[in-house]
C-alpha cells in the first residue's frame, strides 16, 4: 500500500517536522519511505493529506466510556457515584465483549491506535475485552482491575482469589500469542487494595515480568486516605525519617518498576518524585482528567526536567476527551497556566530539550506518538520511519485552517483539529 502527503517525521529532541513524502506499507510495517514525489500513485492520501502516525494513549478505561462528563464531583464521590456502577455491568462478559468493541471503534475514529488500559475486576469480562482487544489489531497493554476493599460488594474480590485470577489472565492473554496485546497487573489505587492484595500484586508483577498499571497522587483526599489506610507500609521507613508518602506503599509492594505506570502522579513529594525516577516508572499525565474532576495540575515540567519519564494519557471517562490531539492541548494549557503570563514576556514558548517552559506544538504532536510509545516500552510504534509499526493516520485537514500557510502548521493542525479531517486510519497494514 502506497501512502503519499505530508508525513510527520521524527525531529531531533523529542519533536516531528512535516515533510512532503511517501510510504509504502507491506506486512504490518513501513517498508519503504521517502521524501519528495511518490514513485507511482498512492493508495491513500495525496497532494493535501497529512500522514502521522496513529496516536498513543497511556492511559484510559474500557468500561468507562459511556460514563463521559458526569461533572461535578471530586474523584472519590466521582468514582462511588459515577463510575463504580458503570464497571458493575462487567460482570456480564457479554456486555464487556460488546462494549469494548464499541470502545475500539471510537478509539479508530480518533486515531488512537494504541492503548494502555484498564478492564474492571471481572475475571470473564476483563478477558472477552482482551480478545476483543486481539481481534481489532489494536495495539494494547491492557490488565484486569484488582480491588478488594473501599468498593461496592460487587467489585471487590478476595485477594487471593484476584491474584490467581490475574494471573490466569496473563497466562490468557499470552495463550492469544499476539504480540500487539500485552497483559498487565492493575490494582486499581492504594485506597481499593488491602496489604495483601498489594504486595501478591507486587509477587506477580516481578514472576511475570509484566507491566504494571495504577493510579497515584491524583487527589489530596486521595493521598490522605490511601497513607491511612496503609500504615504497614510506612513501618520502616518511619525510622529512617522517610517521607515517601503515597508512593511508599507502592513501593513497599514492591510494584514499581519500569514497566509500571502511574497515572496523574500530581501530588508528590520530592522524595517520592525521586523513588519514581530511580525506579524508573512512567507518570501518565492526564491532563483533561485532572482538569475535568478539578484534581489540580501536575507540575510536568519539574517532572521532565528531574528525569522522570512522563506519557500523556485520555483517562476516559476521567478525561472527557478520546481524542489525543485534544489532550496535547491539555497538557499545553497546563502548562501555560502554571507557568503564568510571565513566561510570555520571558520569551514565549520553548520546547527545548529538557521541555524548559511550555512544550510545542511539535513536541505536542511527539508526545502523542513516539513520546508514548517510547514511554510504555513499544519500540517499533509511533513514528513514521523505515521497520516501523504500520500505524498510520490519513488525515485531510480542512483548507479553510489554512494549515500549510500557516508560520508554524504544526500548531494550526493542534489547535485546529477535528476529528473528521481523519479519513483513515490504517492499523496493523491494514486500513480499517
Ligand atoms: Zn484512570
Amino acid at each position: 500500500m502506497l501512502v503519499s502527503g505530508w508525513l510527520m517525521l521524527p525531529a531531533s529532541s523529542g519533536r516531528v517536522r512535516l515533510s512532503r513524502g511517501w510510504l509504502m506499507i507491506k506486512g504490518g510495517v513501513i517498508e519503504a519511505l521517502g521524501e519528495g514525489d511518490a514513485p507511482g500513485s498512492a493508495d491513500l492520501g495525496g497532494e493535501d493529506a497529512v500522514i502521522t502516525p496513529g496516536f498513543v494513549d497511556a492511559h484510559l478505561h474500557l468500561p468507562q466510556f459511556d460514563s463521559i462528563g458526569q461533572d461535578g464531583l471530586p474523584l472519590l464521590q466521582w468514582l462511588s457515584t459515577v463510575i463504580f456502577p458503570a464497571e458493575i455491568r462487567w460482570s456480564d462478559p457479554a456486555y464487556a465483549a460488546s462494549m469494548t468493541r464499541r470502545v475500539i471503534e471510537r478509539l479508530i475514529r480518533a486515531g488512537t491506535t494504541s492503548i494502555a488500559a484498564y478492564a474492571t475486576v471481572h475475571h470473564e469480562g476483563s478477558v472477552a475485552a482482551a480478545e476483543e482487544l486481539s481481534r481489532s489489531g489494536l495495539r494494547a497493554i491492557v490488565g484486569q482491575v484488582l480491588m478488594d476493599q473501599q468498593a461496592p460488594s460487587e467489585l471487590c474480590r478476595p485477594a487471593k482469589k484476584l491474584i490467581a485470577e490475574a494471573a490466569a489472565f496473563v497466562d490468557r492473554v499470552e495463550a492469544l500469542k499476539n504480540p500487539r496485546l500485552m497483559a498487565s497487573i492493575n490494582p486499581r489505587f492504594a485506597i481499593s487494595c488491602s496489604r495483601e492484595l498489594l504486595i501478591g500484586a507486587g509477587e506477580l508483577v516481578h514472576a511475570r515480568g509484566v507491566y504494571m498499571q495504577t493510579h497515584l497522587g491524583e487527589t489530596v483526599d486521595e493521598c490522605e486516605l490511601a497513607v491511612k489506610l496503609h500504615p504497614w507500609a510506612f513501618d520502616d521507613a518511619a525510622r529512617a525519617g522517610d517521607e515517601g508518602g503515597y508512593t511508599r506503599i507502592y513501593e513497599s509492594a514492591r510494584l514499581l518498576t519500569e514497566k509500571s505506570l502511574l497515572a496523574h502522579g500530581i501530588y508528590l513529594s520530592a522524595q517520592e518524585r525521586s523513588i519514581v525516577r530511580q525506579r524508573g516508572c512512567v507518570v501518565a499525565h492526564c491532563p483533561t482528567a485532572n482538569t475535568f474532576l478539578q484534581s489540580g495540575i501536575m507540575p510536568r515540567r519539574e517532572y521532565v526536567r528531574s528525569g522522570i519519564i512522563t506519557a500523556l494519557g485520555s483517562d476516559v471517562a476521567g478525561g472527557p476527551d478520546v481524542s489525543m490531539p485534544r489532550v496535547a492541548r491539555a497538557m499545553i494549557d497546563g502548562a501555560k497556566t502554571l507557568a503564568g503570563p510571565a513566561a510570555l514576556r520571558r520569551g514565549g514558548i520553548d520546547g527545548g530539550e529538557d521541555d524548559a517552559r511550555i512544550p510545542t506544538p511539535a513536541r505536542a504532536w511527539w508526545q502523542i506518538t513516539r513520546g508514548n510509545a517510547e514511554a510504555l516500552g513499544l519500540m517499533d510504534a509511533g513514528q513514521l520511519k523505515v521497520g516501523a509499526a504500520a500505524d498510520v493516520l490519513v488525515v485531510k485537514p480542512d483548507e479553510a485552517s489554512n494549515w500549510h500557510a500557516a508560520p508554524d502548521p504544526l500548531g494550526t493542525l493542534l489547535y485546529a483539529w477535528d476529528d473528521r479531517w481523519l479519513k483513515a486510519t490504517v492499523v496493523d497494514g491494514r486500513a480499517v
